[in-house]
């Protein structure tokens, strides 16, 4: 495939997969995926997964990412983890701001603005998701939220510093529905967060910003999805739970 910039897909597993099937999850990824150097790879385990996990793909294509993670740096934050703890387990990535922490854990864009700026200053690379939900596309206001999530969740932050982001548009009601965005769905929100980060720092620097699509992405349209100017890879639940499936997608997306 023909693209402004590398694919990245990354395998979001919520919460699934004891420390055992996360290993041999890894296993077969790390060894059917040992050659791909066109496509960035990442997966996101649960925090008891991610030690092992990581010491496992160390010096592999397959990078390691947290699910989510506290702004500050240490203290009395029952049951949170910060960036420092997740760099201390090997990973690259981060996911901040997912539908579901908004809608089950009360993220704010606000506390993803907090975070993702603690990720940045602890080499951490966000993940900062945004998608409206099916209400609020039914009413005409996708552009309207997404807007607001994307301008308020990256606020402040440097030119050099959005290019260590990857923005995630996950429609809230495409995530684990088997419902996907249309093609032409998905490119039209993409390029309204390409104009937005453009205004966030400059033409250049949004050209070259990853802008992944998520909801329901499988082997079977994420050709399609990917084939859009503006869709720059794929954050992917269900379909990164299986070894098969998700190399699949991968192997689907290649030249
Ligand atoms: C997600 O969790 O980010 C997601 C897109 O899930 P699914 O692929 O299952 O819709």
């Amino acid at each position: 495939m023909d693209k402004a910039r590398k694919l990245f897909i990354a395998g979001n597993w919520k919460m699934n997969k004891t420390v055992a099937e996360a290993l041999d999850l890894v296993k077969s990824l790390k060894r059917d995926l040992a050659d791909v150097l066109d496509v960035d790879i990442a997966v996101c385990p649960p925090f008891t997964a991610l030690h092992p996990v990581g010491q496992l793909l160390d010096g592999t294509v397959v990078k390691l990412g947290g699910q989510d993670m506290y702004w500050d740096k240490f203290g009395a934050f029952t049951g949170e983890v910060n960036a420092a703890m997740l760099k201390d387990v090997l990973c690259t990535y981060v996911i901040l701001g997912h539908s579901e922490r908004r809608q089950f854990f009360g993220e704010t864009n606000e506390t993803v603005n907090k975070k993702t700026k603690a990720a940045l200053a602890a080499r951490l690379k966000p993940i900062v998701c945004v998608g409206e939900m099916l209400a609020e596309r039914e009413s005409n206001r996708t552009e309207a939220v997404v807007t607001d999530q994307v301008l308020n969740s990256l606020a402040g932050l440097k030119p050099e510093e959005l290019l260590e982001v990857t923005v995630a548009y996950e429609p809230v009601w495409a995530i684990g529905t088997g419902k996907t965005a249309t093609a032409q769905q998905a490119q039209e929100v993409h390029a309204l967060i390409r104009r937005l980060l453009a205004q966030l720092s400059d033409a250049k620097t949004a050209a070259r910003i990853r802008i992944q699509y998520g909801g329901s992405v499988k082997a079977s349209n994420a050709r399609e999805l990917m084939g859009q100017p503006d869709v720059d890879g794929a954050l992917v639940g269900g379909a990164s739970l299986q070894a098969r499936d998700f190399v699949e997608m991968i192997q689907n997306v290649r030249n």
